[in-house]
């Protein structure tokens, strides 16, 4: 059966990497892992006992479901969207996209026996998700009247981490305009501080790779892609991450075929030199892209990857009992004209995930 094999060793070496571009600072931020949609397709049964073991306390995930099959772990385990229910464990915390998901939070959690801790989002230029910076009067009234819920985070989402434009420095001034009118609601109620946070991977690795001020950096970064071994900025960043997941598919069998003749679906393959060919267990019903005329893939090891690509199986020129589809999706993201977290986020749950 194919399989991803994941290194444990190129993880660390990536969480250490970027850890250590932020280390110039009095009081570095702490790495938030982000293990959302399936730890971007990894395995979230596999990544997140990686992070507790590397000394990660607090991580992300897309919704409720993700955050309780990883409750045990974390200090702090923050569902990016949909509701948590009141009875949720408490180191589950809600993100909080506008105005009317804080009142019905405040409305779900009113008897509840604890306290839900959320983190508020705000709109810091994306203009995606998040309150308005206009309305953060409202939200912050709404909070000291509600007993409980407690606001334990205040996050933005930089979306120009990668981008070569002034854009970027706008979003990070707007967050820290957010940041000291909250600091300031805080210490005129004695109301903890919460911790704040606006950088991905590209966006913190940029600020870290330029000795940004602790401030600007904020408390975490939520790293993603990095961690995965991968950054997609347009701006050179001096640090080289390792891609953790390989895909390795099985030998299902093998034939010797002459010159001329057609392989697969159409016949669109075809051979220029006799010799063996074999299909290989993984395709796209298994996540892959559809691999077709239009696209020039190799594996690992060299061999192309013969167009059109099946559900279940690919053909190549090996006779390889075992062969590694990708130990990098870089070439795979090009090819489909699209980005590394799209191919590896479609790998379907269902392929084996083997720690090594
Ligand atoms: C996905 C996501 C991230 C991580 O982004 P990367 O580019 O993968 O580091 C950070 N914050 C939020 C809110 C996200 O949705």
């Amino acid at each position: 059966m194919a399989y991803i094999r994941l290194d444990s060793q190129a993880f660390f070496h990536n969480l250490t990497a970027i850890q250590n571009t932020l280390s110039h600072t009095p009081h570095p931020p702490k790495l938030a892992l982000v293990l959302k949609d399936n730890a971007y397709g990894h395995g979230l049964q596999q990544i997140a006992p990686l992070a507790k073991s590397f000394g990660i306390e607090s991580v992300f995930v897309k919704n409720y479901e993700e955050a309780i099959s990883i409750a045990q772990l974390f200090d702090t385990i923050t569902a990016l969207y949909g509701e948590i229910p009141p009875n949720a464990p408490s180191n589950i915390w809600a993100s909080i996209p506008s105005l009317q998901a804080l009142q019905s939070c405040a409305t779900a959690h009113k008897n509840a026996h604890q306290m839900r801790h959320i983190e508020l989002k705000v709109n810091i230029g994306m203009h995606r998700n998040g309150i308005a910076i206009n309305e953060l009067d409202r939200a912050l009234s709404l909070l000291e009247n509600s007993r409980h819920i407690r606001l334990a985070g205040v996050l933005g989402h930089n979306g120009y981490g990668d981008n070569d434009n002034e854009s970027f420095f706008t979003a990070i001034q707007a967050f820290s305009d957010v940041r000291e009118k909250v600091r300031k609601w805080c210490e005129a109620r004695n109301y903890p501080m919460p911790r704040f946070h606006s950088l991905s991977t590209s966006g913190a690795l940029r600020l870290g790779l330029h000795n940004a001020r602790s401030d600007d950096l904020g408390d975490v970064v939520r790293i993603g892609i990095g961690a995965y071994g991968y950054h997609t900025s347009e701006l050179p960043l001096h640090i080289a991450l390792k891609p953790i997941a390989s895909l390795y598919a099985q030998k299902i069998s093998s034939l010797h075929l002459k010159k001329g003749d057609r392989i697969g679906y159409g016949g669109v393959s075809v051979v220029e030199k006799d010799g063996v060919f074999s299909t290989y267990d993984v395709g796209y019903g298994d996540g892959l892209f559809r691999v077709g005329a239009e696209q020039s893939l190799c594996c690992a090891s060299g061999e192309q990857i013969l167009p059109v690509m099946s559900m279940d199986c690919f053909s190549c020129q090996s006779q390889r009992e075992e062969i590694c589809v990708f130990d990098d999706v870089s070439a795979w993201a090009r090819a489909f004209h699209t980005i590394p977290y799209m191919i590896l986020t479609h790998l379907s749950p269902a392929l084996k995930r083997v720690v090594v």
